[in-house]
């Protein structure tokens, strides 16, 4: 064992995931398991056995990989007083039994108990709800107005086709319940010894017991895939809020539920306008005689143009309300309204005969001091 290198036991590269490491190992202890072997080779088997469970649980430890990695078996066999069955930590007999009978339904189990999980065991409890998924889209303001329908690529765990998920292609009546999904399990308490009926923890419950591993998903019963999914992301959404589609996240395991996807929404500024609510804002450029006189002039809006009357003798920075010009409401069928500033240009270049009637204007209409009444 001492000699023998870890990574080529568990036939994976030195740079294989924690993922890839579970797979192999697993696809090897279903392989090698000593209940399996021909009656000749039980001792061969079982060595094999405990020698990638040995390798799996140090590559499968980060910690105890690195130092693996550093400085190979040596950082090891004097722990495990340099024999396989020896290595400290680990009661081979335990793992073997649990692996028994072709009950590798709880398989996690004995992995998390192999690379030092938490110990919990999760035996009749093994559904999990998926994960939740976040995706952030960008839209403009002009998306805001309308919604818009936005093609995801997403890139998520879902089932596995080739086994509906289920990890194994071929299934048997689990013995150990005769197919119940429920055993009667002798209890010792303090008040004396108790019958109990239970789902019975050889096969969670479900009565069966997977005989193989399916190929496409290493026995896990899902594989990450791309999708592509349609969302439509309704008028009036504001920037940083979160959509949730519920069960379109990743799939849970053991016929757990799927987690939800939320959609971040994030919005582009606009060149010309600004959101205010469910309102919008804009400044408008008139010139000195539109102000003046008073014009009817063309407004850019949120969804085209619209006309806004200058009435004559507007001042600088007035501020007019378009109604309904503005962005839908998330909440009700209202509309915001479109705010137009508008700020009169002074020219800086001017023809001769605009200096003249301008020059004329001054005289018909001279500056009067406007704080002479505060200051006489
Ligand atoms: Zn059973
Ligand atoms: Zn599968």
């Amino acid at each position: 064992m001492a000699d023998k290198d870890y990574y080529q036991l568990l036939g994976v590269d030195r740079k294989a995931t924690k993922e890839e490491i579970k797979k192999a190992y697993k696809k090897l202890a279903m392989k090698f398991h000593p209940d399996r072997a021909p009656e000749d080779k039980k001792k061969e088997y079982e060595e094999k056995f405990k020698e990638i469970s040995v390798a799996a649980s140090v590559l499968g430890d980060d910690k105890k990989r690195s130092q693996y990695d550093q400085f190979g078996n040596a950082a090891f066999s004097d722990a495990g007083g340099g024999s396989a069955s020896g290595f400290e930590g680990y009661d081979f007999s335990d793992i073997m039994s649990q692996f028994r009978s072709g009950s590798f339904g709880n398989f996690d189990d004995v992995f998390d108990q192999l690379f030092g999980g938490n110990g919990q065991s999760r035996r009749g409890s093994r559904s999990a709800r998926g994960s939740d998924l976040l995706q952030e889209i960008e839209i403009t303001l002009e998306d805001v107005a309308k919604g818009k329908k936005e093609l995801l690529q997403l890139n998520k765990l879902e089932h596995c086709p080739a086994c509906q998920g289920r990890g194994a292609t071929k299934f048997d009546s689990c013995q150990h319940c005769h197919g119940s999904g429920y055993l009667k399990r002798t209890q010792r308490t303090a008040f004396g010894l108790f019958q109990q009926t239970g789902p019975c923890p050889y096969c969670q419950g479900r009565g069966e017991l997977p005989q193989d591993s399916c190929s496409s998903c290493g026995g896990e019963g899902v594989l990450r895939k791309k999708k592509k999914l349609e969302v439509q992301i309704p008028p009036g959404v504001e920037a940083g809020m979160r959509l949730r589609l519920a069960q379109e996240g990743e799939v849970g395991s053991g016929g757990g539920p799927a987690g939800d996807l939320y959609i971040h929404i994030l919005v582009k500024e606009h060149p010309v306008f600004t959101r205010r609510g469910d309102d919008i804002e804009i400044t408008v450029p008139i010139s000195f005689t539109q102000a003046v006189l008073g014009d009817d002039i063309e407004v850019p809006t949120i969804s085209g143009q619209a006309q806004l009357k200058i009435p004559a003798g507007t001042s600088s920075e007035t501020i007019f309300r378009m109604r309904g010009q503005g962005l839908p409401s998330l909440h009700d069928s209202g509309k915001g309204d479109q705010m137009v500033k508008v700020r009169i240009e002074v020219p800086s270049k001017l023809t001769k005969k605009q200096i003249e009637l301008i020059k004329e204007l001054h005289e018909e209409n001279p500056s009067k001091n406007f704080f002479a009444r505060w200051f006489g």
